[in-house]
This record gives C-alpha cells, structure tokens and sequence, in this order.
C-alpha cells in the first residue's frame, strides 16, 4: 500500500533508477508518428564526442544522414553536440532504413524541446509502415540508454 502511495506521488522528483530516456506517449498519425519523450536528468540530454562515436559505431551511416541544423546538412555536422532527443530520431530513422531496405532519405523526422527545462521533448519520425516505425523507435531508445549510461553517467 505504502508503495503504491509513493508511486502516486506527483511531488516526488524523477526515479533515479528508472531509464535515462523515457517514452511518454507514441501516436500514430497519418505518415508519421509522434513520440514525446522525458530526460528528467540533465546529464542526459546532449551528445558529446564520446556518444557519437559510440553510436557511429553500431550505426555508421549516422554522419550522412541529411539533416536540418544550424551547422550543415548532414547530421554529422552537428550529432558531437545536439540533444540526445535528436540522436534518437536519427537513430530510429537508422533503423527504420535497414528495415525497410530504404536510403535513409526516404524518411525524416523532426525533433524539438517541448519544455526543455523539464527535459521534455518530441521527436516526430515519417514511416511507411507504422509497426516497422514503432520498433524503430523502441530499438532506438533502448540503445540509446545504453550508449547514455555507457557515455555520459
Ligand atoms: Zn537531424
């Protein structure tokens, strides 16, 4: 009882033993789907060197993917220093291109700060199938809290 009451506490702060990156909500609208997520720890929220070459490794097309930003148009332009909430948009349109034997232009998605001083944000990914698109995502978030806890804890 006492645990459930604890668990129901909307005062209590972000469980520090609960995954770094976590899904909120996922809707599937038409040709996209919506994923808000939450890094409750700040440590959590942007790449470093170390990240990108982490992931890089496991997902070497991640550099060329095309990419709205500040600095180029590739997403190796900026993947060193971005948000994390941006890898896991590239990485979910990694995987969703070696599913679906697609150049990784066929897709693009979008990433955004929804409250960024909460941690909160919303990455929004295009798909052809929305099953292929879920277990994109999924796959993607579970690797990047590994690659998170192996490179930033
Ligand atoms: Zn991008």
């Amino acid at each position: 009882m006492s645990e459930l009451a604890s668990q129901g506490d909307v005062t209590a702060g972000p469980d520090p033993s609960a995954a770094p990156i976590q899904v909120r909500t996922i809707t599937v609208q038409t040709g996209r789907l919506v994923c808000d997520i939450v890094i409750p720890d700040e440590r959590f929220r942007r790449t470093t060197p170390g990240l990108a070459a982490f992931a890089a490794e496991r997902f070497p097309d991640l550099p060329h993917h095309a990419c709205v930003n500040a600095k180029g148009a590739a997403f190796g332009d900026v993947m060193e220093h971005t948000s994390t909430a941006h890898l896991l948009e590239h990485l979910a349109i990694s995987l969703q291109t070696r599913a679906a034997a697609q150049a990784a232009d066929s897709f693009v998605g979008t990433t955004e700060w929804t409250d960024e001083q909460a941690g909160e944000a919303r990455v929004q990914l295009s798909f052809r199938d929305d099953l292929e698109a879920l277990r994109a995502f999924n796959e993607a978030t579970r690797f990047l809290n590994i690659a998170v806890l192996t490179c930033l804890a």
